[in-house]
C-alpha cells in the first residue's frame, strides 16, 4: 500500500489568477501507473460556480468587441506556447491519466490543431449578404457570440476534448468556463496559465474543478448561455434535458460502443494492426475506439487468430517507460468495473480467447493496470456488447452477411464511430450510405475529423444539433443576427402599407 502523503490542493482559475477553494469538500487525483495519490481537486460549490460566472461576465464586454484579427492574434500566441509546451503537457497526461507518452502528445497535437482552426476566425465569422432583396433593400447577416459559455469535460482526453470547446468559443468572442474532470485538472489548468501568458485578458477563460454539484450549478445559472458537454450517455442525456429546461443552447456528447465490420476481402494483417491499436490504444479509454469487430462470414476464424496473437504481444506498462504500447486504466475503481465485466462476459457464456485478468507489471503492482481481453462469439443480448466498457476489451460478433453487420450496427444505440475493412469500393461506399453513424471510417480504424471538419455522433452519442469544432462550433457558439437595410433615397418606393410586403 502507498504510504499517505501530504499533497496540494489545486485551486480553481478566476479571473485570470489561481483562487483556493473554500469548500472543504475534495477529491484525489491519482497516478494510474503507480496508484500513488499526488493531488487533490477542490469541489466547487455554487457559489465558486458564481464567481467564475460573475468574472467572464466582467470580461465578455471587451472581448466580444474586441475585432475578430485582435482575439486571433492571442490564440496564434497561445498556438506558439502550446507548441513549445506540448512535452511537458503531454507528460501532466500521462501522470494523471495514464496513457502513453506518445499518445499524450498525439491528444494534445489534436487539441492545438483546433486552436489553429481558431486562428482563422475573422473568416469564419464572414456573413451573408444580398443586395436588393426588395426594391432598394439589402439583407446582411453578422455572427454574434453566445456570451458566456460553458465545458463539462470527460477524463479519458484532458487536454483534447476541452480544446474543442475553449478556443472555438473564446475566438468567437464569448468567454468561457471549464468544468475538467476531477480526475485530470493539471493539463488544463497549465493551458490557462499558457493562455494568460498569450495576451488572453483575465476572466476570459475559467477553469473550475467539481462534480455533480459544480455542473448543477453551472446548468441552472442565468448567466450562462451554452454549454458543451463530453462524457458518458445517462450524464450527456441529463446535461441536455436540464439545459433545455433551463432554456440553454446545448450540444451533449455521450458514450459509444463503436463497431468495425470485417469482409472477407479484408487484409487481414493490415486491418489485424488497425484494429489492435483502434482497441487497446489509451487502455481502450477513447470515445472512438474500437470496441466490437463484426467478422462477416469466412473471415471469422483467421480474423480472431490473429488479433488474439497480436494482442498479447501488446507490451503493458507505465505510460512514460519507452517501448510501452498501453498504460494502465484511470482509476482503481474504473480498472475494477473493467475486470468485473470481464468476469461477467463469462457467465454470459462468451468466449475468452485472451484474458488479461491476471497481469502483474513488475514495479507497478499497485498500478491500476489490466491485460488486453478478447471475446469471440459474442451475442447482441449480452451485457458485455450492450453497455460500453471502457476498458482493454474487444469482444467479436459473428455474421453471415455484409446485409446482417449493417443491421447490427445500426440496431445499436450508439452511434460515435465505425469502421468497414473491405477491398471492395462498392461494399464500402454502400456501408458509407447505409450506416447510421456520425462518423465513418473505410480501412480506417478511428475516423476522428479533423479540426476543420466538425465532430460528432448520431443517436445516443449526441444530444444535440450541432457537433463540436469546425464550422458546426462556430455556429454553436455564435448567433445568427439578420440585418434588412432601406435608406430613404428620392425614388425608394414609400415604406409602410398593412399587407406582408412581398417580392419586387
Ligand atoms: P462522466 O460522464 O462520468 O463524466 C463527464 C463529466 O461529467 C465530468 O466532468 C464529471 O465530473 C461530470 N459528472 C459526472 N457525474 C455527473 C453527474 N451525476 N451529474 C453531473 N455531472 C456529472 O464521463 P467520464 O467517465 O469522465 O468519461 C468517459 C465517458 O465519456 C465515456 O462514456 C466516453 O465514451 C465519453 N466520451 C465521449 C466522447 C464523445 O465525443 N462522444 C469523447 C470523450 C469521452
Amino acid at each position: 500500500m502507498n504510504k499517505p502523503v501530504e499533497v496540494q490542493t489545486l485551486p480553481h482559475w478566476i479571473g485570470g489568477k489561481p483562487v483556493a477553494s473554500t469548500s472543504g469538500r475534495s477529491g484525489e487525483v491519482t497516478n494510474p501507473a503507480t496508484g500513488a495519490v499526488t493531488k487533490r481537486v477542490p469541489f466547487a460549490t455554487a457559489a465558486e460556480v458564481d464567481a467564475a460566472v460573475k468574472a467572464a461576465q466582467a470580461a465578455l464586454p471587451a472581448w466580444r468587441d474586441a475585432p475578430p484579427l485582435r482575439r486571433a492574434r492571442v490564440m496564434q500566441k497561445f498556438l506558439a506556447l502550446l507548441q513549445e509546451n506540448q512535452e511537458p503537457l503531454a507528460r501532466l497526461i500521462t501522470e494523471e491519466h495514464g496513457k502513453t507518452l506518445p499518445d499524450a502528445l498525439g491528444e494534445v497535437q489534436r487539441g492545438i490543431e483546433v486552436v489553429e482552426f481558431a486562428c482563422g476566425v475573422p473568416h469564419l465569422l464572414k456573413g451573408e449578404h444580398s443586395e436588393n432583396v426588395g426594391t432598394r433593400v439589402d439583407t446582411h447577416t453578422v455572427r454574434q457570440p453566445v456570451g458566456v459559455c460553458a465545458g463539462i469535460t470527460p477524463f479519458n482526453f484532458p487536454a483534447m476534448v476541452p480544446m474543442w470547446m475553449y478556443p472555438v468559443a473564446i475566438a468567437c468572442g464569448n468567454t468561457f468556463i471549464l468544468k475538467i474532470s476531477e480526475k485530470v485538472p493539471s493539463a488544463s489548468m497549465r493551458a490557462a496559465e499558457l493562455f494568460k501568458q498569450a495576451g488572453l485578458p483575465d476572466g476570459v477563460f475559467n477553469v473550475v474543478h467539481g462534480d455533480k454539484e459544480a455542473v448543477d450549478a453551472i446548468l441552472a445559472h442565468p448567466g450562462i448561455g451554452a454549454v458543451t458537454f463530453v462524457g458518458s450517455t445517462p450524464i450527456a442525456k441529463y446535461i441536455y434535458e436540464t439545459c433545455a429546461r433551463h432554456g440553454k443552447r446545448v450540444q451533449a456528447l455521450g458514450g459509444a460502443k463503436n463497431h468495425a465490420v470485417v469482409l472477407p476481402d479484408a487484409d487481414l494483417e493490415f486491418t489485424t494492426d488497425a484494429l489492435i491499436g483502434a482497441a487497446y490504444g489509451s487502455a481502450g479509454e477513447r470515445c472512438m475506439a474500437i470496441s466490437a469487430v463484426v467478422a462477416v462470414g469466412a473471415v471469422a476464424d483467421p480474423l480472431v487468430d490473429l488479433i488474439k496473437k497480436k494482442c498479447q504481444a501488446v507490451k503493458v506498462g507505465p505510460g512514460h517507460a519507452e517501448g510501452v504500447d498501453m498504460g494502465p486504466l484511470v482509476t482503481r475503481q474504473h480498472r475494477d468495473k473493467v475486470k468485473s465485466y470481464v468476469d461477467l462476459g463469462v457467465k454470459e457464456g462468451a468466449k475468452l480467447v485472451a484474458d488479461g485478468r491476471g497481469l502483474v507489471v513488475k514495479g507497478h503492482e499497485d498500478g491500476f493496470f489490466l491485460g488486453t481481453t478478447l471475446f469471440d462469439d459474442v451475442k447482441p443480448g449480452m451485457k458485455i456488447y450492450q453497455d460500453e466498457i471502457f476498458g482493454p476489451v474487444l469482444i467479436v460478433l459473428r455474421v453471415p452477411t455484409i446485409e446482417d453487420a449493417i443491421a447490427l450496427v445500426n440496431a445499436n444505440p450508439y452511434a460515435n464511430g465505425t469502421a468497414i475493412f473491405t477491398e471492395s469500393g462498392g461494399a464500402a461506399r454502400r456501408f458509407e450510405n447505409e450506416i447510421q453513424v456520425g462518423m465513418v471510417g473505410i480501412n480506417v480504424p478511428i475516423p476522428v475529423p479533423v479540426a476543420y471538419y466538425s465532430f460528432g455522433g448520431w443517436k445516443a452519442s449526441l444530444f444535440g444539433d450541432l457537433h463540436v469544432h469546425g464550422v458546426e462550433g462556430v455556429k454553436f457558439y455564435t448567433r445568427t443576427k439578420v440585418v434588412t437595410t432601406r435608406w430613404p433615397h428620392q425614388d425608394t418606393p414609400a415604406p409602410g402599407g398593412f399587407s406582408m410586403p412581398t417580392l419586387g
